[in-house]
């Protein structure tokens, strides 16, 4: 398996290993775009068609392949912070095709991906960074159909494999996969090593779809691990960063809060 990108050159896709990538050409079709997305969005996006349209075949063809990771990062408003205001939100689509759950793994909180969870109804699980991210109570008088996790600066491995295990029993799922929470990324306050993405990867391995975000030069080695968990290769040496016992018991209590609303909305 590689990350399935489009034609569009981006330098921030264009900083992962050529290797590690597969060229897809491809066009979508407006009428898809139109059931998820819709309304005032459509005529901005129109201008843009040609980004959009390649955009669209591309999740088409990931869609087509059935498990299939594609990075998706054309120059603006197309991710997962593109809601109202974007153009596409590519793990959005593809949830709304599907009717997988979408789970987000990503240090910054999905705010288009939420509009879109409000307008189109898929579940949504949302692993975010807590320093910068709403309180899940806030969310859950929108909504119920969202589990959120929020996760404090500094948690590694043991906190982000068992917010990813929320997401083991749901069956094929949608992934927005920040890179973010990476060790390597310098923007970051996470510790994910490459056990987190490889665990993430198996989700795809068993049928699920990824979108990648965030990513960049420094987390090319989490995209390699994400490959090999979805190809169920060699798993990656058992080394996590040491947390502290605050954050430990910070992300314990969030998780377990998170567990408990999985059960009920999720029924599992
Ligand atoms: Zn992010």
């Amino acid at each position: 398996m590689k990350i399935l990108v489009g034609e569009h050159r981006d330098e921030r896709i264009e900083a992962l290993p050529p290797e590690l990538l597969e060229r897809v050409r491809a066009r979508g079709s407006w009428d898809d775009y139109m059931k998820i997305h819709g309304g005032p969005l459509a005529s901005e996006a129109k201008r843009r068609e040609a980004e959009v349209l390649a955009e669209l075949g591309l999740l088409d063809e990931a869609l087509r392949r059935g498990r299939a990771i594609v990075a998706s990062y054309p120059p603006r408003l197309i991710g997962h912070s593109s809601g109202k205001g974007g153009y596409l939100n590519p793990a959005a689509y593809l949830a709304a095709k599907t009717g997988y759950p979408l789970i987000s793994f990503d240090a910054h909180f999905p705010w288009g991906t939420w509009e879109l969870h409000l307008k189109l109804g898929f579940p949504l699980l949302a692993i975010y960074s807590g320093a910068e991210g709403p309180h899940p109570g806030r969310l859950a008088k929108r909504s119920d159909r969202i589990v959120a996790v929020p996760l404090p600066p500094g948690a590694s491995d043991q906190s982000l494999e068992a917010a990813i295990s929320l997401a083991e029993g749901l069956g094929p799922v949608v992934l927005e996969v920040g890179l973010d929470f990476y060790y390597r990324e310098p923007s970051g306050h996470f510790f994910a090593t490459d056990r987190t993405y490889y665990r993430l990867g198996a989700l795809v391995g068993r049928g699920g779809l990824a979108v990648l975000d965030c990513v960049s030069k420094a987390s090319a080695e989490a995209a390699a691990a994400l490959l090999a968990g979805a190809e169920g290769g060699p798993e990656p040496p058992d080394r996590p960063f040491e947390e502290t016992r605050a954050v430990q018991s910070e992300a314990a209590a969030a998780i377990k809060k998170a567990k408990e609303r999985a059960r009920r909305i999720f029924k599992v």
